[in-house]
């Protein structure tokens, strides 16, 4: 059988750029795992772990919860057997010592992350997109009661899992978010464009023109 070459890739971009909904279609139509830290975090607290308790009184806030708490379950998560092929990142990195302590791990094991994708979106539309989100409680696939409404109200198109409201997906948490992401995660473009590694993609186009566009650049680096 022949090895196929293993393809590490991280979607960059604000809370709600977009990053959860491309990351399931990517990772289903190139048979990647997908990897979101927050849905991690989410999970813990579900399960009532210490983790989990420490992560909610951050993501509450709408704050990062700590590098050292935040590496060392995702970095856990990648090197599982699973992820042999390769892996999508949502959501991590989102500080420049997240990134490089993923790159650290990633050289150690022979591996690197391949390519980039920064969704770029307005901040008006990223606050407007923000307020209207509900999610699956069961498979996480997101939904937008103003441009991509579930088939039938409350229920998952893909699951029929229930959706709810995320706590932080009020106005006033998603302005933190915002502010959070531009002074702490924002500056990550910049290390990956010197590492030759971003490539920038218009958010503002509809779900699938974006994931079209993702995918063409995804093939065409292969
Ligand atoms: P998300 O689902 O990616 O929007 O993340 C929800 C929340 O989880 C964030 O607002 C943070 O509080 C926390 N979180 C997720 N990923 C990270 C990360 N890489 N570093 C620190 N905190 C994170």
């Amino acid at each position: 059988m022949s090895k196929q070459k293993q393809l590490n890739l991280i979607l960059l971009g604000a809370p709600g750029a977009g990053k959860g909904t491309q990351a399931v279609t990517i990772s289903k139509k190139l048979g990647l795992v997908h990897i979101a830290s927050g849905d991690l975090f989410r999970k813990e607290q579900e399960s009532g772990s210490e983790l989990g308790k420490i992560a909610k009184s951050y993501m509450e806030k709408g704050q990062l919860v700590p590098d050292e708490i935040t590496v060392k379950m995702v970095l856990g998560r990648i090197s599982s057997p699973d992820c042999a092929k390769g892996v999508i990142l949502d959501g991590f990195p989102r500080t420049l010592e997240q990134a490089r302590a993923l790159d650290k791990a990633l050289t150690a094991e022979g591996k690197s992350i391949d390519e980039v994708l920064y969704i770029k979106v307005s901040n008006k539309e990223l606050l407007r997109r923000l307020s209207g989100r509900w999610i699956c409680r069961n498979c996480q696939a997101p939904y937008n009661i103003v441009e991509l409404p579930p088939k039938v109200s409350g229920k998952c198109d893909h699951c029929g899992g229930e959706l709810y409201q995320r706590a932080d997906d009020t106005e006033e948490t998603a302005r933190k978010r915002l502010d959070v992401y531009f002074t702490q995660t924002a500056p990550l473009i910049k290390y990956y464009t010197e590492a030759g590694k971003l490539v920038e993609i218009d958010g503002e186009k509809s779900v699938e023109e974006v994931g079209s566009d993702l995918i063409a650049v995804i093939r065409s680096k292969k």
